[in-house]
């Protein structure tokens, strides 16, 4: 039952043609449940190439989950996800789905890259190694060529000179930094963010954000769960308000903050601001 109802809805999304070519994200009325409780009830967005899309909501309300479909770290049991009009996790033959096998899934993935909330280093690798250790085993870079682009990537995020030290040695906005770094190593059209500054003490907040703000002008495609509803107004093109699995609304920051339609976004606001 579960693959008719998805298989037929990619169609429904009419000629691929329409989608643009570079980090468009597509969500069709996605559900899914852990047990017998619904944390996604029919969840659709839209998001378009090269812009940042900040997702807020309270505790619980299925933030995490959603992001993690968007990379098939999270099967979902009803719609659908394509990036650039390709599906997320299956392919389509006939008028059936067939999920991905790993290493389909696997090359899918490096499309999209994810940070999250407590910076998820390898602490048996230096700031370096982690950032080269993606492109050297998925890609099968050289070392040296992996070293060298990950010294870039580390100057980018302002760590070249800590290139050497052990996550441990680093503070939480320096280790955030070199996970988004090690992100960006494969080159993504989409970065993924769960709450990238809600482990960091407040003065190292800033120096995260401030990276993030420099990669909203770079092209790639962001999509950043966050509490920081200055960066939201700042920074977001849209901002998407999510409550017990649904998207209430969304809008352009200055609309959704100032003038929201909905008395639950009103009340979500009036406590976080
Ligand atoms: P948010 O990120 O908005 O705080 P989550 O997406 O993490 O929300 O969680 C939404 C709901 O799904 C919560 O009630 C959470 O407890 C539940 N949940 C999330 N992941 C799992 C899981 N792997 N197993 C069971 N329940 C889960
Ligand atoms: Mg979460």
């Amino acid at each position: 039952r579960k693959e008719s109802t998805t298989a037929a809805t990619p169609a429904a999304a009419g000629p691929a043609s329409t989608v643009a070519t570079k980090g468009q994200v597509d969500i069709h009325n996605i559900r899914k449940s852990f047990g017998n409780t619904e944390v996604l009830q029919g969840v659709s967005l839209s998001v378009p190439p090269g812009g940042v899309t900040v997702i807020v909501g309270p505790s619980g309300s299925g933030k995490s989950t959603l992001l993690r479909t968007i990379n098939h770290l999270e099967k979902v049991d009803g719609g659908f996800i394509t990036i650039d009009g390709e599906l997320v996790g299956y392919q389509a033959r006939g008028n059936k789905l067939h999920e991905l096998r790993g290493k389909d899934i696997l090359k899918q993935r490096t499309n999209v890259g994810m940070v999250f909330q407590n910076f998820n280093l390898f602490p048996h690798l230096t700031a370096l190694e982690n950032v080269a250790e993606a492109p050297i085993v998925a890609q099968k870079r050289s070392k040296a060529e992996a070293r060298k682009r990950g010294l870039e990537l580390l100057d980018r995020v302002g760590l070249k000179d800590r290139a050497d030290a052990y996550p441990r040695q680093l503070s939480g906005g320096q280790q955030q930094r070199v996970a988004i770094a090690r992100a960006l190593a494969l080159e993504p059209k989409i970065l993924l963010f769960d709450e990238p500054t809600s482990a960091l003490d407040p003065e190292l907040v800033n120096e995260v954000l401030d990276v993030i703000r420099e990669l909203a002008t770079s092209g790639t495609t962001l999509i950043v769960v966050t509490h920081e509803m200055g960066f939201a107004r700042d920074v977001a093109d849209t901002v998407v308000f999510i409550d017990q699995g649904r998207i209430i609304e969304s809008g352009a920051p200055q609309d959704i903050f100032s003038n929201p339609r909905e008395e639950r976004t009103r009340s979500f606001f009036s406590k976080v601001i």
